[in-house]
């Protein structure tokens, strides 16, 4: 049987919160699909979702962005902010929040509640400084961490900074974390990250500093409490981000009810803030701590790193205006592999386009619509089923619970592979039974593809969610649980609206 939330449950998600110093690159598209599409599926398993993304605006390198573009940081954080919201809602986030870090209103006072706690429990104290910091990471470095001499995440050498500022107590929190992430309590996923992680808290945890000088920060940022010289560290405020975004500080019954995040999306570049500084500050805190962590890796364009310099810096926008949202969710879900580095290109994206969404699954909806309109005026035909009909029936629900078996471990790509398993059976049951020419088992035929459309409606929502709403629409089918895939949504008698094609064939570039 397919686990049904009871109504009460709840899920709790969240994007990492981009800096907002640049536009929003693909990069940032792959993770928002996949965080909704995580989402998604939780929705239709009957839980009540709340999903959090926003933008970190209190960084030393907005500041210097806006320096540069000779415009005030809160007028670069505005219109950049506008641009990463612009593209959550182009590909389909469903975001429940959108948390801009320089909100006062809703932001600000649960980061300074969370600052208090942290100095109530003796983790923070004052000290003077030498470090060399990476303003492109809002991060200091040790010397040995470097490559070369330079950032490893920027290239770029790191500049020395000298100040007094608050530090935390890491170091306090060494065996509890090591004891939390060895045993899954703070899930890490893949392995892969898990383990890297874990060698580096075994190698020993410093104190980190938490604040800057109101000098450095250029007075840009939440200001700490009972200190007017200093401003908070950009990540001390944005990792809060996760909690104001349901409530804290500002709406505690909301709060109470999603905390802890059932599972926080980064990409791989900040895995040490989220696995080791972020349950750290919790623990001290008193917080509940968040129950998963999911790194994905980094997308290259055609085999090259994404760049400034190189040119080759992907708009997600204009890659929608192009080609339609749903191709480019299939093609960062399907062809990007769920938790490592992956590649795209304009061409693999026309490939999978083409061979997989037109000639699989939207060949199959329209040719099934098409042959019920042909033949029975758009109308579901009732029929007697025989034992291969059944066969093809019982399919439903077996992928339902393996695309579901997936999704429970989040192999998101692994589930989209067996959707399309699905689709291809209907596909050639159709193509079998030739009910264009073969009168006798044509009514039987096109009522059990009518099933397989309406299951693979409900089935696809959470990575085509647009083509789940249209085929629903198409269908009359008012439900999204999982749990009604297999059921008879749409009854014979029932009348469908005039075929659609789903997808469009996309002209191969020379
Ligand atoms: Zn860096």
């Amino acid at each position: 049987m397919i686990q049904i939330a009871k109504s009460k449950d709840k899920f709790y998600l969240t994007t990492a919160i981009p800096y907002v110093n640049a536009a929003p690159h693909l990069g940032h598209a792959l993770e928002f699909i996949q965080t909704d599409a995580m989402g998604r599926y939780r929705k239709a398993q009957g839980y009540e979702v709340a999903l959090v993304t926003g933008s970190d605006e209190n960084s030393l390198k907005n500041v210097h962005a806006a320096e540069a573009q000779g415009i005030t940081t809160a007028q670069l954080c505005e219109e950049n902010a506008a641009a990463f919201r612009a593209m959550a809602d182009a590909v389909g986030l469903s975001y429940t929040d959108f948390v801009r870090t320089s909100d006062r209103k809703a932001h600000v006072p649960g980061i300074l509640e969370l600052w208090r706690r942290v100095e109530k429990s003796g983790d923070l104290h004052k000290k003077k400084y030498r470090g060399l910091y990476c303003v492109g990471c809002e991060s200091f470095y040790e010397e040995g961490e470097l490559k070369g001499g330079v950032c490893p995440e920027h290239n770029k050498k790191p500049v020395e900074v000298e100040e007094e500022n608050y530090f935390f107590k890491l170091s306090r929190y060494e065996k509890k974390l090591e004891e939390l992430i060895e045993k899954d309590e703070l899930l890490i996923l893949p392995e892969e990250r898990k383990n890297e992680v874990l060698s580096f808290v075994r190698g020993g945890l410093k104190d980190f500093s938490v604040s800057r000088s109101v000098e450095r920060a250029k007075g840009w940022g939440v200001p700490v409490p009972s200190d007017a010289s200093q401003i908070m560290y950009v990540w001390f405020d944005a990792l809060g981000t996760y909690l104001t975004g349901v409530g804290f500080g500002t709406d505690e019954k909301r709060f109470k009810k999603f905390w802890p995040a059932d599972v926080h999306v980064i990409g791989k570049g900040i895995l040490r803030f989220h696995a080791v500084y972020w349950p750290a500050m919790l623990l001290s805190a008193g917080l509940p701590l968040p129950k998963r962590v999911f790194v994905h890796g980094y997308i290259s364009v055609e085999g090259q790193k994404m760049s400034k310099s190189l040119g080759n810096i992907v708009d997600p926008m204009a890659m929608i205006g192009k080609y339609g949202v749903d191709p480019i969710r299939y093609c960062l879900l399907g062809g990007v592999p769920t938790f490592s580095d992956g590649d795209f290109s304009e061409k693999e994206l026309v490939a999978k386009n083409n061979n997989e969404l037109v000639a699989n699954f939207g060949n199959f909806a329209y040719r099934t619509q098409k042959l019920i309109e042909k033949f029975y005026a758009n109308v579901i035909p009732s029929a007697k089923l025989d034992a291969d009909d059944e066969t093809q029936l019982a399919k439903i629900d077996e992928y339902a619970k393996k695309i579901s078996a997936e999704m429970e471990k989040y192999e998101l790509r692994r589930g989209l592979e067996l959707l399309m398993e699905l689709s291809s059976s209907f596909n050639k049951y159709l193509s079998d039974r030739e009910p264009w020419k073969n009168e006798a088992k044509r009514a039987q035929t096109l009522y059990v593809s009518s099933r397989g459309l309406s299951a693979l409606a409900i089935l696809c929502g959470p990575f085509l969610p647009f083509t789940s709403a249209r085929m629903r629409g198409a269908l009359g089918i008012k439900v999204a649980l999982w749990e009604d895939a297999g059921k008879e949504l749409v009854k014979p008698g029932a009348k469908l609206e005039a075929p659609e094609q789903l997808f469009r064939k996309i002209e191969e570039k020379k």
